[in-house]
């Protein structure tokens, strides 16, 4: 049986960036604390744990003082950078630079809308930390969209600054917006064009993996799908495969390969998400050729 991994799968570069960052720092020998999990993947967690990065809650976070604290590439609200400064907490800072543009752009775009009620309207998972800090940014008018059904709580009659969670699928969003567009439409025909601004703050290190791995899933008879199962990312990649090719697995670990599901396969595509380190995709791609 033939296998192969998918070139562009594995750590993004904002990933990629916060676990060197982590690993740099660890190199002293010294505690350093996480805000949350570094990445959504046990694995690369359990090895960094073992380095010395300590993931800690937003109630630990609270009591600890003059302590190093890392943010990853999810970014953090700006409640967290006035806790750290309240607290003596040094913050190692690993936020993805696209986060961190993203998070200025929409205070930005909150700050001048303001005279003319503009809505500053996030499409992104409830509870995702990169979410709360775009919250954040976008101040107490903010609106969060998980899925069609949050749409009402957005006012047609006024300007709407449309921005996307960097890993949410291009096609889901695309129809989000389309739907905003023909509300307004049938509110204000004149302006809807106008009153709608779509931003285009899909992440191209997730989006154009989406194509990219449709056809490497139509290519090969078996795919494996190697993900931590909280990542939103690697839930969204794995739907991409499994549409286009149903015998798709979707793996957090090695132990989890079943040897049945490679039977009469000629050939086996190996993936994963933004969030899986590169080491773990290529030992499942090792133990697979075995089988
Ligand atoms: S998916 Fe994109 S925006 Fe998100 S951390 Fe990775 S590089 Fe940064």
């Amino acid at each position: 049986m033939k296998v192969d991994i998918e070139e562009s799968s594995g750590f993004c570069f904002g990933v990629k960036n916060a676990v060197t960052i982590a690993e740099d720092v660890l190199r002293d020998g010294e505690t350093v604390y996480c805000l949350g999990e570094i990445v959504h993947n046990d694995i690369e967690v359990a090895r960094l744990t073992s380095l010395g990065l300590k993931a800690i809650t937003y109630e630990e976070f609270a009591t600890l003082r003059d302590n190093k604290v890392l943010i990853r590439a999810h970014g953090e609200p700006s409640s967290t950078y006035e806790k750290a400064r309240e607290n003596n907490i040094t913050i190692i800072d690993a936020t993805c630079p696209i986060v961190r543009s993203m998070q200025e752009k929409i205070r930005k775009v909150a700050e001048l809308s303001r005279d003319e009620k503009g809505q500053i309207v996030i499409y992104g998972k409830e509870g995702h930390a990169e979410v709360i800090g775009l919250m954040s940014a976008a101040g107490p008018g903010g609106i969060l969209v998980t899925g069609k059904g949050d749409l009402r709580r957005i006012d047609y009659s006024r300007p709407v600054y449309l921005f996307s969670q960097t890993t949410k699928s291009k096609v889901q969003y695309d129809v989000v917006a389309e739907i905003i567009r023909l509300n307004m439409e049938k509110v204000s025909p004149d302006h809807s064009s106008s009153n709608l601004k779509v931003h285009n703050t899909i992440c191209r290190q997730v989006s154009e993996r989406e194509p990219r791995l449709r056809e490497f899933a139509s290519k090969h008879d078996v795919i494996v799908f190697v993900s931590g199962r909280n990542s939103s990312n690697g839930r969204m990649l794995f739907e991409v495969c499994l549409k286009v090719n149903p015998r798709s697995y979707f793996i957090s670990s090695p132990d989890e390969l079943k040897r049945k599901w490679f039977n009469d396969s000629a050939s086996a595509g190996i993936c994963g998400a933004t969030s899986t380190p590169g080491w773990l995709i290529q030992e499942v791609a090792d133990i697979v050729a075995a089988i």
